[in-house]
């Protein structure tokens, strides 16, 4: 299968979002939508060349060295984007966006979780790119290791000396060790204490947490960015890649595009709420199984 990229590298560069955060959050969803389709449109060329139909693909947009080299070669831009995502390498955050290089700020950190360095990279970029930049995103995905492991140290905290063997180890897997108590909490006010002893269950704490810990680290960064800049004008949203479909949503599941990203108040009643959301939308996945998402109506 040959897959061919068909551009045009003297047409105008594609114009820049709105700057603000609106805009912003609509150019990240319509990245996301665009890196989904090319995966689809390669995908089906690969089953065809299986059945015996080898056929090109053409993909109608630029590779990302050519991308690289516009906007190394006279685009004078900063980014409109700060991302904050997992260091997991199945999650290439411009890629997921099909952004270029030099549209978002990236940080990647296992458990995508905020540490003082972290916070640095956000007030740096707040300071210095403060005009061009109008939205931060948190991004969590499916499947985290970094949540998976702070989800069995839950569970079994006997096993914490093994798991937690360096102290930069620890420090990860401890920052995420509140959303997964969150999640836990919102699973029993949802379900009741009887779904920690479903099959299920570890799986269906493992994805609250990783939606819940997103949405924390959102809180979290919403809080610092008011304190050093309490009329700062940048939206923080979070969002979680789900490997399974390369989509970005906000809760389980959703298939709803205004829930994408999800917003953060700074109030913590909100996260609570926001958790009892996230607990309902893995009941409606069936992954605590057909009699509790029966008996919840979802
Ligand atoms: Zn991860």
């Amino acid at each position: 299968m040959d897959v061919i990229y068909r551009y045009d590298p003297y047409a105008d560069p594609k114009p820049r979002p709105a700057a603000d955060a609106k805009g912003a959050i609509r150019t990240l969803r319509e990245g996301n939508d665009r890196f989904r389709s090319y995966i689809d449109l390669i995908q089906h060329g690969i089953e065809e060349g299986r059945n015996g139909n080898a056929q090109s693909v053409v993909v109608e947009a630029e590779p990302v060295r050519m991308r690289i080299a516009r906007a190394v070669g006279g685009q004078p831009h900063t980014p409109y984007a700060l991302v904050l995502g997992c260091s997991d390498a199945r999650a290439p955050i411009e890629h997921i966006f099909d952004q270029s290089s030099n549209d978002l700020f990236v940080i990647r950190v296992a458990g995508n979780v905020l540490g003082t360095e972290c916070l640095g990279s956000i007030d740096y970029a707040v300071r210095n790119l403060g005009s061009s930049l109008s939205v931060i995103l948190v991004l969590g995905h499916t499947t985290c290791g970094a949540v998976s492991a702070a989800v069995d140290l839950y569970l079994a905290p006997h096993d914490y000396p093994a798991l937690g063997l360096t102290h930069a180890l620890r420090s990860i897997v401890d920052r995420v060790q509140i959303a997964v108590r969150g999640a836990d909490k919102a699973i029993s006010r949802v379900c009741g204490s009887a779904a920690r002893n479903h099959p299920g269950y570890r799986d269906a704490l493992i994805e609250a947490s990783i939606y819940l810990n997103a949405a924390l680290t959102a809180f979290d960064v919403h809080r610092e960015v008011k304190l050093f800049d309490d009329e700062s004008r940048i939206r923080i949203v979070f969002s979680v890649f789900d490997l399974s479909d390369l989509g970005v949503r906000a809760l389980p599941g959703s298939r709803d595009e205004a829930a994408t990203f999800g917003e953060v108040t700074g109030k913590p009643a909100d996260l609570e709420n926001l958790g009892d959301e996230i607990a309902k939308a893995v009941v409606a996945k069936g992954m605590l199984g057909p009699e509790t998402q029966s008996a919840l109506k979802v």
